[in-house]
């Protein structure tokens, strides 16, 4: 099954407007010709809209870091999916485990955001992964099992391609430890199998698994060439433009 690599740029709290735009500015020169991988960029809720100029008649897509499942209302401090939309929004980022760990995040908000996402056309990259606990414990399995059941329970999904899905592994975010490729491809594997439960094979088949966790230009490329790793999350690697880029062109040259 044909699946476009997908590497998306999580700027967490990070960058001033005018530094997210200088950012754009120097990298959309950097991959004007890589039309093979789909890019996107993931910058805080208030330089969404500058950074969304700024990408404005390019390729790179524009995407958010979290948002709440209301259309709107009194939820003070929050951001809707119509919103999003409005700024420019192509994804949203939902249950990253900075979520989960600081904010009280679980599986219900994640599978309500998700449906909100969907019914308003921004395409969720769900975030599951283990803790270090877990994966010394046996558990990585289970974890991410519960985490994909719950964070997508009462989702409905005509294509794989409506949603993304993405393995990090707590452990390896920001830490400088990556998983091994096959570390990860074995966990990247038995995600798209609990996919498959909850939506068949031919919708488990075409939806994207990213990896997440320390993804750098050395090492994305044994990362790719797995089977079930269809791209990235990157968070340090991704905020100077030179490194990001880096990761792009090779993805490029394992395509
Ligand atoms: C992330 O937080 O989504 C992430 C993958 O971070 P890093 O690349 O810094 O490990």
């Amino acid at each position: 099954m044909e699946r476009k690599p997908f590497i998306l740029a999580n700027w967490k709290m990070n960058k001033t407007v005018d530094e997210s735009v200088d950012f754009v500015e120097e990298f959309l020169p950097m991959v004007a010709d890589e039309v093979e991988v789909e890019v996107a960029l993931a910058p805080s809720f208030v330089s969404l809209a500058a950074v969304s100029r700024a990408l404005a008649g390019s390729a790179v897509g524009l995407a958010a870091q979290n948002m709440h499942w209301e259309e709107g209302g009194a939820f003070t401090g929050e951001v809707s999916p119509v919103m999003l939309r409005d700024a420019g929004c192509r994804y949203v980022i939902l249950g990253h485990s900075e979520r989960r760990q600081f904010f009280g995040e679980g599986d219900g908000e994640v599978s309500r955001k998700v449906q909100a996402a969907l019914r308003e056309g921004i395409t969720p990259v769900v975030c599951v992964g283990e803790t270090l606990g877990e994966r010394d414990y046996g558990k990585t399995f289970d974890t991410v099992g519960v985490q994909i059941h719950g964070g997508l329970a009462d989702v409905v999904l005509e294509s794989g391609r409506e949603i993304v899905l993405a393995y990090e592994p707590v452990w390896a975010i920001g830490t400088g430890k990556t998983a091994s490729p096959e570390e990860a491809q074995e966990v990247q594997s038995f995600a798209r199998t609990q996919l498959a439960d909850l939506f068949g094979g031919e919708v488990a088949g075409s939806v994207r698994i990213l990896y997440g966790g320390s993804v750098k230009p050395e090492n994305i490329g044994a990362l790719m060439a797995m089977d079930d790793i269809d791209g990235a999350l990157v968070g340090g690697a991704s905020l100077e433009p030179e490194s990001f880029a880096g990761i792009i062109k090779s993805v490029i040259g394992e395509t």
